[in-house]
C-alpha cells in the first residue's frame, strides 16, 4: 500500500512509492508545450518488467534517458496526434535507430498517428544513413488502436473509447490494472462510464476554472470537471494531470476536491504512483 493510498479525502504530491510490481510514472504532465520543468505530455506503464511508454509528447525522450527507461520499451501507445502528446516520436525514432538501431517497437495510436508518422518520415529523413532513411516506419510498427475489441499491448489488455476531441482520441483502461486515462477529453456520460469503477484514474485538467474557455467544443475538462468525473466514476484515486500552467495545480486540486471525496494526486515529473 502507498503512501499515497493511506489517507482518503487528502490533497498531496507523492514523490516516491515502495516498489511493487505495477507503477505509473508521469514523464511529464503540461498541455501544450513543455515549461515549468515539465515535459509534455508522457508516461510510463510498469508491470511485470514490461513497459510502456502512453503517450510522448515534447519533452519526453529526455525524460525517459534521465530516468533510464529509452532503452527499455516494450510498446507505445498514442492516445491522439496532438503535437504535445506526439511530438517526441522523431526524437524517440533517432534514439532507437542511432548510432546502433533497434528492432521497430510496437506502437499503438489514433489512426491519424499514422499521417503524423508519415509526415516526420518525409521532413526528417536521412537518406545517407540507411536506418534513418525512413526512421519512423523503421523506428516502429504502427497499428491504429482498435475499439471493436479489447488489444494486447505488452502482455496487458486495453480498451479504448473515443473522447469529446478536436481530432480523433482515445481514453484508455487496462482493466486488469484498474487503470484509466482519459488522454485529453471533455466530460461526458460515456467517460465517466468508461472510467467507472477506477482504481487508478488518470484525468487531465487542463484548466482550473472554465472561465473563457469553451471546453466542450475544444474537449477539455476544468477542475471541477475532473472532480465530477472522478465522483461519477467512483474511482479510488484521482490522479490530476495534463496542466495548462503547473503553478495552478495545487488550486486544480482544491477545486476538484469540492466535486471529489477520494485521494487527489497532483501529477509532476518523476512521480511514481505503486498498484
Ligand atoms: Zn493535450
Ligand atoms: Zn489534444
Amino acid at each position: 500500500m502507498s503512501a499515497a493510498t493511506t489517507s482518503p479525502h487528502t490533497i498531496h504530491n507523492v514523490d516516491s512509492i515502495t516498489s511493487q510490481t505495477t507503477e505509473f510514472i508521469v514523464l511529464g504532465c503540461r498541455a501544450g508545450s513543455p515549461g515549468e520543468g515539465s515535459a509534455a505530455s508522457g508516461y510510463l506503464i510498469r508491470h511485470n518488467g514490461r513497459t510502456i511508454l502512453l503517450d510522448c509528447g515534447p519533452g519526453v525522450v529526455m525524460e525517459l534517458t534521465r530516468l533510464g527507461f529509452a532503452d527499455h520499451l516494450d510498446a507505445v501507445l498514442i492516445s491522439h496526434a496532438h503535437a504535445d502528446h506526439c511530438a517526441d516520436l522523431v526524437a524517440l525514432a533517432y534514439q532507437r535507430l542511432f548510432p546502433v538501431p533497434k528492432p521497430p517497437l510496437p506502437l499503438w495510436g489514433a489512426a491519424p498517428v499514422q499521417q503524423v508518422l508519415d509526415a516526420l518520415d518525409a521532413v526528417f529523413s536521412i537518406p545517407t544513413l540507411p536506418a534513418l532513411a525512413h526512421p519512423l516506419s523503421r523506428a516502429f510498427a504502427f497499428m491504429p488502436i482498435p475499439t471493436a475489441a479489447p488489444f494486447a499491448v505488452a502482455d496487458l489488455l486495453v480498451e479504448a473509447t473515443p473522447t469529446v476531441h478536436p481530432t480523433l482520441t482515445f481514453a484508455l483502461r487496462f482493466a486488469e490494472l484498474g487503470l484509466v486515462y482519459t488522454a485529453d477529453a471533455a466530460l461526458t456520460d460515456e467517460l465517466a462510464a468508461f472510467a467507472h469503477g477506477a482504481a487508478l484514474l488518470v484525468s487531465e485538467c487542463t484548466y482550473p476554472s472554465a472561465d473563457g474557455h469553451d471546453l466542450n467544443g475544444h474537449g477539455h475538462m476544468s477542475a471541477t470537471h475532473a472532480g465530477q468525473l472522478g465522483a461519477r466514476a467512483q474511482a479510488q484515486r484521482l490522479l490530476l494531470t495534463h496542466f495548462s500552467a503547473l503553478s495552478e495545480a495545487a488550486l486544480s486540486a482544491h477545486i476538484a476536491a469540492e466535486q471529489y471525496s477520494g485521494e487527489i494526486i497532483l501529477a509532476h515529473p518523476s512521480l511514481r504512483v505503486s498498484f
